[in-house]
């Protein structure tokens, strides 16, 4: 790894630099590190390791399912190796209900044949476990540096820093967020609309075990999510992600602690018991955001700088790893024929690779938020009715499971064992 110094009016160049440095730019960049491209990893962040969160269960609100795909990629990346057993949650089951009638779908892991269906992890441990790779790479790391400006230029890309300083490169990599600058300022045409709902997040203590099972309750309010986090000294917990209309989520928020533990536990229907204890809360706007296209000559987009879906199916930084598996393997395969891979061509190959599968979940994931809004009788009927032969139908369920878990269909030289 090589740290820079901020320096006044100093110009950097890289043969690749990444803006953002978050769980899918710090994994593009571990990616590329034994590429003979001189690499520049960006972020405003320090770059430093995020210490354990100071919130009175120990955990950190902002959690991810990680499926079987992401699990490879951190493992052939030398990731989760840096991730100690009492950072993961291995989750068995996954039990989905409907509020409004009778329908619900359970799926297991030992129906597939396989240990667990994937984990929770908390965000900072992925970050940091990256990172952690990262120190001993070629990788040079450009910390507390916020791009402003982007221009075009004769063989690639300036980008402008708050500090004055720039970094120039033949390809530039925006994996700078669901609100990322560099898209914004190169200009890329979106699709996005709101959900209308706020998600409300925050870790639980619960009085009876999870199970390992990630729980998910349909309410017409919208959907509640209780995910499995490891058990410390004998309590047990699970990271909530509440969605609800924004009037809904405030007075949520608003809730004295023993009220929101009565309502949560309330709209879980009491299935683990009593909720006993809630950390602070956290309010999150949900938008649904998609670039038209991922790539322009020199520059492209991966993760939620590319699309930024409803937390509901838990798929967001998942699409992200595997937008970076497959940019590498573009790239790699690129310099491996001796072109350039800057090039329009090459980097519309990987566009062409992902979109589609973005776009099939997030479809998915806005007719699910659809369907479960409706309050219709024909359309409650259907529903509940739907996910009981759902629930009949093995075979269906297990192709289901093995694409949410990034099993089947074409993988990433990354994503395989
Ligand atoms: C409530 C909630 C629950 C979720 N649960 C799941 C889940 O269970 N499973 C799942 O797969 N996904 C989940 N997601 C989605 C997941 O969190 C995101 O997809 C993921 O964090 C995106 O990672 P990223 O690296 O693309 O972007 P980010 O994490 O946003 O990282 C962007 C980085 O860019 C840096 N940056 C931004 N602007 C600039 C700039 N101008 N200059 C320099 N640096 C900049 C930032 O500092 C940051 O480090 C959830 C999302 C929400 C809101």
């Amino acid at each position: 790894m090589n740290t820079t110094a901020p320096q006044q009016d100093s110009t950097q160049a890289f043969d690749l630099l990444i803006v953002g440095a978050g769980m899918v730019g710090a994994a593009l960049a571990c990616a590329m590190a034994d590429s003979r491209l001189r690499i520049g990893l960006l972020d405003s962040q320090p770059l430093q390791p995020i210490p354990r969160a100071t919130t009175p269960s120990g955990f950190d609100p902002r959690v991810s399912a990680l499926s079987a795909a992401s699990e490879q990629i951190l493992k052939n990346l030398g990731a989760w190796q840096h991730l100690g057993p009492e950072s993961v949650s291995p989750y068995r089951s996954m039990c989905v209900w409907d509020a409004e009638g009778t329908g619900e779908v359970r799926f297991a892991a030992q129906d597939l044949g396989e240990l667990r269906l994937g984990h929770i992890v908390e965000n900072y441990q992925i970050q940091n476990a990256l990172l952690a790779q990262l120190v001993t790479s070629g990788v040079t790391l450009l910390p507390g540096l916020t791009v402003q400006g982007l221009v075009r230029e004769d063989t690639g890309w300036r980008v402008d820093c708050t500090d004055g300083q720039r970094m120039r490169a033949p390809l530039v990599v925006a994996a700078d967020g669901a609100r990322s600058r560099l898209r914004e300022l190169a200009g890329f045409a979106m699709r996005e609309w709101d959900y209308l709902h706020h998600a409300v997040v925050t870790t639980v203590t619960l009085s009876e075990p999870h199970q390992h099972t990630a729980w998910q309750r349909f309410l017409p309010s919208g959907p509640l999510a209780f995910l499995p986090l490891p058990s410390r000294g004998g309590q047990h917990y699970c990271s909530i992600v509440w969605s609800l209309l924004p009037e809904r989520a405030q007075a949520v928020m608003a809730l004295d602690d023993a009220a929101f533990c009565a309502a949560v536990t309330e709209a879980l229907e009491g299935r683990l018991g009593p909720v006993l204890a809630a950390d602070q809360r956290v309010s999150i706007p949900l938008r649904q955001r998609h670039a038209k296209h991922y790539a322009m000559p020199g520059l492209v987009l991966v993760g939620d700088a590319a699309h930024s879906i409803h937390p509901l199916a838990g798929q967001g930084v998942n699409l992200g790893f595997l937008d970076a598996a497959v940019l590498r393997d573009v790239l790699c395969a690129a310099l491996a024929r001796g072109e350039s891979p800057a090039g329009l061509d090459v980097l519309q190959r990987y566009e062409r690779a992902r979109m589609g599968n973005n776009l099939a979940v997030m479809a998915a994931m806005e007719g699910f938020e659809r369907l479960f809004h409706a309050q219709a009788l024909p359309l409650r009927w259907l529903r509940n009715a739907g996910m009981k032969m759902f629930d009949q139908a093995p075979m269906i369920k297990s192709e289901v499971m093995r694409r949410a878990m990034g099993l089947s269909g074409e993988l990433p030289t990354l994503a395989r064992p």
